[in-house]
């Protein structure tokens, strides 16, 4: 009796609280997800600052027999590791995301980011943590500190390239191409460690393999990431056919050699056959000319102005206190990387790029795409935006803006417009714009088999099949052939680890189709700002001083990843993800080719 009477009188009583307080609730789950919140961003920030100090020191300063960076970057990784991986802080997020539908959009936001980034570390299995840790840190040691050598004396990836790029010799061509692979055997072991321990990691919070897990940040899952990139290799390869079969019979008569079906590798200007756009100078548009008479200084502030121009602020103070923007000098007792990337270290203000740049095309492109990165940190450092968001819409976005800003500042009357090609008074000396699209063809469009089906095949198989390491150099040239056309200069057996010989194998794994849809969203993006924003010729446009432009990429840019980027893309230009616009601006090139190639066989299949 007392007990119903209690039952009966406590019910009301519960009932009432608990009609009362929906509002009361919600506030309440809220403001403990914010209590979360602020004191997770408060400890990450910190030790996202430490790690991206040490780890500029190990990509800046390299001594060889000098362990202190490595040292540092493995105290600061485990510390990161530690406390994003910590079982706290996965139960404390699991906990207030059960109760989802209670908390804002941008808090459910931050937690599932919070348990995202757990994955990578999760101190439910410590020891594992720490061996990846220690493998990774290797790996890179190794990565930077080789010593590529030719004819005995010691060569920069600089030196490999110029050669790749200009050499008329084969047989230098084959001797630069050959040292450039003799770093895969010493990261071969590393990165079948590797493989195994990222695969392990990520599974211990419930991701089938590492390649799955990078791929759930686009909100897709492995198979539907393949697809989509399936698709756009398939969209672009009646172009990528006629390119191929035009290369090959182009470089049998440079080199004065039989047509092969297949391109030998050490051919082509770039050590992987990713870009081939070396191979064709414009008449009229020689940048690499008029850049050699500029500074590498003058190549960084021209760009800067070209945002700036945009309606962008000036690079902040620190950006070139603290960056390293030009190569190491001759003789110095230290490496560092050459590969170029640009840093945000404390998710707020410190901004600075890694760069060696020189006065050539290809360093003043790199120089837009980098500052692209720095402005995109800047856009979304803002109030609105909580530090665990400020990244792009998705990795991709990331290195679209970059590139879009790269194609952009290569566009003839861009170029005519701060100084870099002549004026054109007289019809007969304007470059002509089907060298033009085809250059830019050679880079844009041959790097679309290569990245998303040699690299990405590959490193799904790495992980989500695990690839036995005894097959893995005759998979990469099986990918190469099939995909791009192209064949090693002779037989590369599993003594040779050719694939880790690109450093994102190593240590950007998992990620690298990034690039192949930043492409495809570039030329996106850049269709419609020519055609909707300067109603110029997407082909021919400058977006040096539009305001209207840089109003544009900063709406893009300002949100980070606080807004789904499927839908952003849908906002800003009204389509989903698609090659169309890619397809388009190269329509013209397509007939061009096909009646060069005429009479001609082509050696690759469709797809
Ligand atoms: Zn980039």
């Amino acid at each position: 009796m007392k007990y119903a009477a209690f039952l009966l009188l406590l019910w009301p009583a519960a009932a009432s609280s608990s009609c009362s307080s929906t509002a009361p609730s919600r506030a309440a789950s809220q403001a403990e997800a914010q209590t979360f919140l602020d004191s997770y961003t408060t400890r990450y920030q910190q030790l996202y600052a430490e790690a991206s100090e040490a780890e500029w020191a190990s990509n800046t300063r390299i001594v060889e027999g000098d362990d202190t960076n490595a040292v540092r970057t493995r105290a600061a990784s485990e510390a990161m590791a530690a406390f994003t991986g910590s079982v706290e802080n996965i139960e404390a997020a699991r906990a207030l995301l059960a109760e989802r539908d209670a908390l804002t959009h941008l808090q459910a936001l931050q937690l599932d980011y919070v348990l995202y980034n757990a994955a990578a570390n999760p101190q439910t299995v410590p020891e594992l943590v720490k061996a990846r840790i220690a493998a990774d840190t290797a790996q890179v040691e190794k990565l930077y500190g080789f010593t590529y050598t030719l004819d005995g004396a010691e060569v920069s990836t600089n030196d490999i390239d110029d050669i790749l790029r200009d050499e008329k010799d084969l047989a230098r061509r084959l001797a630069a191409w050959e040292s450039s692979k003799e770093i895969g055997p010493t990261l071969r072991e590393g990165l079948g460690k590797l493989r195994g321990l990222r695969n392990e990691t990520v599974r211990a919070l419930g991701y089938d393999d590492y390649f799955s897990y990078k791929v759930s940040s686009y909100g897709m899952t492995t198979e539907e990431m393949v697809a989509s990139l399936d698709r756009i290799n398939r969209e672009l390869r009646p172009l990528f056919r006629e390119l191929h079969t035009w290369i090959r019979h182009e470089l049998a008569q440079r080199y004065d050699q039989p047509i092969p079906e297949l391109i030998p590798a050490h051919w082509l200007p770039n050590r992987w056959g990713q870009d081939w756009s070396g191979l064709v100078e414009v008449e009229g548009f020689d940048l690499d000319g008029a850049l050699a008479a500029k500074s590498p200084e003058w190549l960084v502030k021209q760009a800067e102005e070209f945002y700036m121009s945009l309606g962008f602020d000036s690079l902040p103070k620190v950006f070139y206190e603290k960056s390293s923007l030009y190569p190491a000098p001759t003789g110095a007792s230290w490496k560092k990387n050459n590969h170029a990337s640009a840093w945000h270290m404390d998710l707020e203000n410190d901004l600075r790029s890694l760069m060696s740049v020189q006065s050539n095309t290809e360093w003043y492109e790199t120089t837009h795409h980098e500052l692209g990165h720095i402005y995109y940190y800047m856009c979304y450092t803002n109030p609105d935006v909580p530090p665990l968001l400020r990244e792009g819409a998705n990795r991709a976005y990331h290195e679209a803006m970059g590139s879009l800003m790269g194609l952009a500042a290569m566009q003839p009357r861009f170029a005519q417009a701060i100084g870099l090609a002549p004026p054109t008074t007289d019809e007969t000396e304007k470059a002509d714009p089907m060298q033009l699209l085809l250059k830019e063809a050679l880079n844009y469009v041959v790097f679309i088999p290569w990245s998303t089906a040699t690299m990405t095949y590959f490193e799904k198989e790495l992980y989500a099949d695990e690839l036995p390491q005894d097959q893995w150099n005759k998979r990469w040239w099986e990918l190469a052939a099939r995909f791009q056309g192209i064949a090693p200069p002779s037989e590369r057996d599993e003594s040779w680890c050719d694939a880790a010989t690109k450093t994102h194998i190593n240590n950007d794994p998992g990620e690298y189709y990034d690039y192949a849809l930043s492409f495809v969203l570039l030329f996106q993006l850049h269709d419609h700002i020519a055609t909707e924003i300067l109603h110029e010729d997407p082909h021919d446009t400058n977006y040096f001083g539009r305001k209207d432009v840089g109003e544009f990429l900063a709406s893009i840019m300002t949100p980070g990843v606080s807004v789904d980027w499927r839908e952003m893309l849908r906002d800003k230009t009204g389509s989903d993800l698609s090659a169309k616009a890619m397809v388009e601006y190269f329509a013209p090139l397509q007939t061009w080719l096909e009646e060069q190639n005429r009479g001609r066989t082509h050696t690759i299949a469709p797809l």
